[in-house]
């Protein structure tokens, strides 16, 4: 692992600046905003693709833009691309940031090349509610929804730090957080981001929450969809996912059975496999059932273990994994397990805790579940 920056502490400046932030406006708010400086239709456009385009830091850098403009924008506006806190590369090309927010908040983020693709990996809330069992960031507990600016920050922070453009990026929303208790945020920022990524290559990632389900479901330009299913019935869903309680996997199936899919897409199930709890032939069996008639295929990822969540959260062998996936292959599904990146780093799934949050507490806590 190669530690390349410290978490270091907020600047002042930072926590003091009162301008009002540019990033996260659609084309048609940005306009609004700025017209008491410019009401140049052509100068909102210079300076919406200026932020998205090249991700600036900073309004003096949009240099195509008269001098005295540029000044004036800087005295009125920000913008609030978050601030790098630590970036820590992995030996695999995985890079994981911890962002600091404004108010302190701390959230992390995953720059993930494979081969020819590249995929950031975003939060959509600074922390979660839903406490599930195996996940790191859930034992932390909530934290507040985060601004469609500090969603799409995330995008053009990691793009500035690594030279990249927008185009050929794919984005999941597994970071930490619920997207979908967070949807107008989450729309507002898809709503800039499909600007130049196709919804294609963009996914939501959710445990199913069914009012937000039910929104989307609506909307004109979808991105895909993943579903945190994790256990194949309502008994063992509902002692490692407690969200169980309130949307129940019957409702859930069936809400994912009218949700409306394009032609050649899939719904992707996530099932993070725990050894000795939901990894069972006969739980493959189950799910193969459960998903019988909808379009999907299923992601398998052997669970990541972390001293938070106690002794009983352990991946299966390889072996077991392999049979798994073999037992759903045979039943026609198509199914494949997500391989470990950036392991050494921590980022792999489910272990993003913001460690600038409270390291300390790590050792200090019990874990929360006992299965
Ligand atoms: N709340 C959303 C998005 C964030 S989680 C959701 O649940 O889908 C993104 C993915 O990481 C989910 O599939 C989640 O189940 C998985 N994950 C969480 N903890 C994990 C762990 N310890 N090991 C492997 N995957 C984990």
């Amino acid at each position: 692992m190669i530690q390349i920056t410290e978490p270091r502490p907020i600047t002042e400046t930072l926590a003091a600046d009162a301008r009002p932030d540019l990033l996260g406006l659609s084309r048609e708010a940005l306009s609004e905003t700025l017209a008491p400086v410019t009401d140049r239709p052509f100068r909102a456009k210079q300076i919406y693709q200026a932020l998205y385009e090249r991700a600036v830091r900073d309004l003096s850098e949009i240099t195509e833009l008269p001098r005295d403009l540029r000044e004036r924008l800087d005295e009125r506006f920000r913008v609030g691309l978050p601030d790098v806190a630590s970036r820590h590369l992995s030996a695999d090309g995985t890079a994981k940031y911890l962002f600091r927010l404004r108010d302190g908040a701390t959230i992390e983020a995953v720059d993930i090349p494979d081969r020819g693709r590249r995929t950031f990996c975003i939060s959509s809330q600074a922390g979660c509610a839903l406490a599930c069992a195996f996940c790191v960031t859930g034992y932390w507990g909530a934290g507040r929804n985060l601004t469609a600016g500090e969603i799409v920050g995330q995008v053009l922070a990691i793009r500035a730090d690594r030279d990249l453009p927008m185009e050929g990026l794919n984005l999941v929303f597994m970071g930490m957080g619920e997207p979908l208790l967070n949807l107008p945020n989450v729309k507002a920022a898809l709503d800039i981001l499909t600007e130049w990524i196709s919804p294609h290559r963009i996914t939501v990632s959710t445990v199913g929450i069914l009012p937000g389900l039910e929104e989307m479901a609506r909307w004109e330009r979808r991105p895909n969809l993943a579903i945190s299913l994790h256990a194949p019935d309502e008994e063992s869903r509902g002692r490692i996912m407690p969200i169980n309680r309130t949307y129940p996997l019957a409702e859930l199936m069936a809400a994912l059975r009218r949700y409306p899919l394009e032609k050649g897409r899939k719904l992707t199930f996530e099932y993070i496999l725990i050894r000795g709890v939901n990894d069972s032939l006969r739980d493959a069996d189950r799910l193969s059932r459960l998903l019988s008639g909808l379009r999907a295929k299923v992601n398998l990822i052997p669970v990541n273990p972390d001293p938070v969540l106690g002794e009983s959260m352990v991946p299966p062998d390889d072996a077991a994994v392999e049979a798994f996936k073999e037992r759903l292959r045979q039943r026609g599904w198509i199914a494949t397990v997500r391989r470990r990146r950036g392991d050494d780093v921590s980022a792999a799934c489910g272990q993003l805790r913001a460690f600038g949050r409270d390291p300390r507490g790590v050792r200090a806590r019990t874990p929360k579940t006992q299965l």
